[in-house]
């Protein structure tokens, strides 16, 4: 049971969202976009949360689009974890969707949910990381389209009233050799240990992680040298651990050092598969 009432509103328009936000602000009841409602619900019910009032962003046409525009797969923030995964259409960004927790909850989290919740893993966005993807956002100034590796940074960047809409990634990268992979201290419906995609586009390898620091990351400093082919392998690979982003972060699912132990092995994974001659 939620032990407090909030209001409900189910706008169809961007512009008609925003506006809703700010109003609801302004006679302070503290909103809340909501899109699969998951964690939001979780959340109220532990007391964890609390609010006077919720948007519902599923009402809104750009929020639920699925489609190929161009050269990118646009995906509406909306789209629960399961479509997408279900899709298939760039491989590592399906199957990236597929790490968060069990199908029956898939089928209600939506990938906007699960890159803007509380959660620290929000492991859908790895994908995104990794496909140079767009962060589309909406807010009072209207519709801003930014290069994900710019707007999220431990966690998406939104302005007060701002919300996600879109993500847009490449089509063209749907063909290029990548491995996705989770790791969990038991069941794969678990929280990560470690879960890490990448793809290697130009002869680079692009790498991102949820599990290791207390945010998901890609890091072009551990891209440097992990892609740095004049020295040794394991050179390679404890240069790019000494550059994360921040420390390891050690919790329920693994300890610091054991997370290293399968973060290197994890490295050794990738350049076996990735960065052999011809791939
Ligand atoms: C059983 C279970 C297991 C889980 N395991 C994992 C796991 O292993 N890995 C992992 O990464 N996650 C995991 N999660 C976390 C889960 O992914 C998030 O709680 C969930 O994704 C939230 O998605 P939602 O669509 O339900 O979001 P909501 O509950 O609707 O929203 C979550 C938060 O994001 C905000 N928000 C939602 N959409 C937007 C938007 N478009 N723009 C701006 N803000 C927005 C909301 O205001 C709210 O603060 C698990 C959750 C469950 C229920």
């Amino acid at each position: 049971m939620i032990a407090f009432n909030f209001e409900y509103y189910k706008p169809d328009s961007l512009g008609e969202a925003v506006k809703l936000y700010r109003k609801l602000s302004e006679s302070g009841k503290e909103p809340l976009y909501y899109s699969g409602g998951t964690e939001i619900i979780t959340m109220a019910r532990r007391n964890d949360l609390v609010t006077k009032a919720v948007i519902d962003i599923k009402g809104i046409p750009e929020c639920n689009v699925f489609e190929i525009k161009g050269d990118k797969l646009i995906i509406g923030a909306a789209v629960t974890l399961n479509h997408i995964d279900e899709s298939k259409l760039i491989s590592f960004i399906s199957n990236t969707a597929d790490f968060p927790a069990d199908h029956t909850s898939r089928n209600k989290i939506t990938v906007g949910g699960n890159i803007c919740g509380k959660i620290i893993y929000k492991e859908s966005v790895l994908g995104h990381l990794i496909g140079d993807s767009s962060a589309c956002i909406y807010g009072e100034k209207g519709k801003r389209i930014v290069p994900i590796m710019q707007a999220f940074n431990q966690t998406l960047q939104l302005e007060k009233g701002e919300f996600l809409f879109q993500l847009a990634a490449e089509m063209s990268y749907s063909t290029l050799p990548y491995i996705s992979v989770k790791k969990t201290k038991q069941g794969k419906m678990e929280y990560p240990l470690i879960s890490m995609a990448a793809i290697k586009k130009n002869n680079n390898i692009q790498m991102a992680f949820s599990g290791v620091c207390s945010f998901p990351f890609r890091s072009r400093e551990m891209e440097k040298y992990i892609n740095n082919r004049a020295i040794t392998k394991e050179q390679r690979i404890e240069q790019a651990i000494s550059h994360l982003p921040a420390p390891i972060f050690g919790n329920i699912q693994g300890s610091s050092e054991y997370k290293k132990f399968v973060l290197r092995n994890l490295l050794e994974h990738t350049l076996e598969t990735l960065d052999g001659e011809g791939i």
